[in-house]
């Protein structure tokens, strides 16, 4: 870890802050020496400043080792021209956090998604024609398409060794291109096992035989549905986190749930993939797997004390969050030294 390594947080909109100062408490107890900086995204940066993703937001990002977000939207702004999802795409731009890494871990399952983040139709040209047509554009160069897919063997080769690479090639062009980059990149990671799957075909494997999967890749919007497919059957959105990693800059580590409007202000949001995501800060952005590795287990046993009722316990957020602070303080980390 870098001397004076500051972390950006982002809390975000709706139970945004509130999962958010849930991860700040854990951090300040196992990464002491980082300082946290906080600063506003989505819709509360748009009520603060006119825009999602103010211009010193980005250059903190830009200047910080890494990201910790909550979830932005609010419905205030699902009519309006500028809405709070703006900022999130233009901070993956802006650093080129183009690996998106998607773990869903439960009984027997243990699966690694990694999606293209900053190309393919979320990043395409579209509009609306005068006629009323509408239209998105799905554009892949093969170097987008590479370094996502060079970073999944990678990956697969720290794991089961296992790939599965999932496209639409008997139909879309991008996918024949995808397809045609792993096959030329695979000779260079002869230990990885690695085979091409259509994504409906994977959409089924992944509810029904969900244990066959060890890393697996694909272009942006499958990955956006596939993850969401894999965290449903994994317990659920509250406890997915991700990490979205660039070459060499700030990575953004946060929730896969959304903002939640449902129950914002109730003080039930289960916190645990926003503190998952701070466990996937401390190893990929922080280098500190020791303490991800704490971190993780702490949430393991808290959760089996005070689930929240997603989970169908009775726990609130601040519940759970000191549920994992005590067993940190079991597990030695400074303990005493929060929790009041
Ligand atoms: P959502 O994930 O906010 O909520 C879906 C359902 O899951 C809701 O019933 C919600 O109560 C529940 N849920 C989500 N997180 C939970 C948690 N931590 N604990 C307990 N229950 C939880 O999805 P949505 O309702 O489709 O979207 C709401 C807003 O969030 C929209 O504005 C959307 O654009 C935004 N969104 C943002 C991100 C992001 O910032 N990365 C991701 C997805 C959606």
């Amino acid at each position: 870890m870098p001397t004076s390594a500051r972390v950006v947080l982002l809390p975000g909109d709706g139970i945004g802050p509130e999962v958010a100062s849930e991860a700040r408490l854990v951090l300040e107890a196992l990464a002491p020496d980082v300082e946290i900086d906080e600063r506003p995204i989505g819709g509360a940066a748009i009520r603060a400043t006119g825009v999602p993703l103010p211009d010193e937001t980005r250059d903190a990002c830009l200047a910080s080792v890494a990201v910790l977000k909550g979830p932005i939207g609010d419905p205030e702004f699902d009519a309006a021209d500028v809405r709070p999802e703006q900022g999130l795409l233009a901070l993956r731009g802006a650093l080129d956090a183009y690996a998106n890494l998607r773990p869903a871990v439960a009984d027997g399952i243990d699966v690694l998604i990694v999606r293209e983040l900053v190309g393919g139709l979320y990043f395409g040209a579209s509009g609306v024609r005068e006629d009323g047509t509408a239209f998105d554009t799905c554009e892949y160069t093969p170097a987008q398409v590479e370094r996502v897919v060079r970073r999944a063997f990678r990956l697969a080769q720290s794991r089961r060794r296992h790939l599965t690479s999932v496209d639409k090639a008997n139909v879309l062009e991008t996918s024949r291109l995808w397809r045609r980059v792993v096959d030329a990149v695979a000779p260079d990671y002869p230990d990885v096992q690695y085979e091409h799957m259509l994504v409906d075909n994977a959409a089924m494997q992944l509810a029904t035989n969900p244990e066959q999967f060890d890393v697996l890749v694909t272009e942006n919007m499958f990955g956006d549905i596939l993850s969401d497919l894999a965290a449903a059957v994994t317990g659920g959105l509250g406890l997915a986190p991700s990490a979205s990693l660039s070459d060499g800059g700030p990575g953004i580590f946060e929730p896969v749930h959304g903002s939640a409007p449902d129950i914002t202000g109730h003080g039930t949001a289960n916190p645990t993939a926003m503190l998952r995501s701070t466990a996937l800060l401390l190893e990929h952005g922080l280098d500190l797997p020791d303490e991800a590795r704490r971190l993780s287990s702490a949430i393991d046993a808290a959760l089996a004390l005070a689930p929240t009722p997603d989970l169908g316990g009775t726990a609130s957020t601040a519940d759970l969050g000191a549920a994992v602070r005590e067993q940190l303080a079991v597990d030695g980390v400074a303990a005493g030294t929060y929790g009041e």
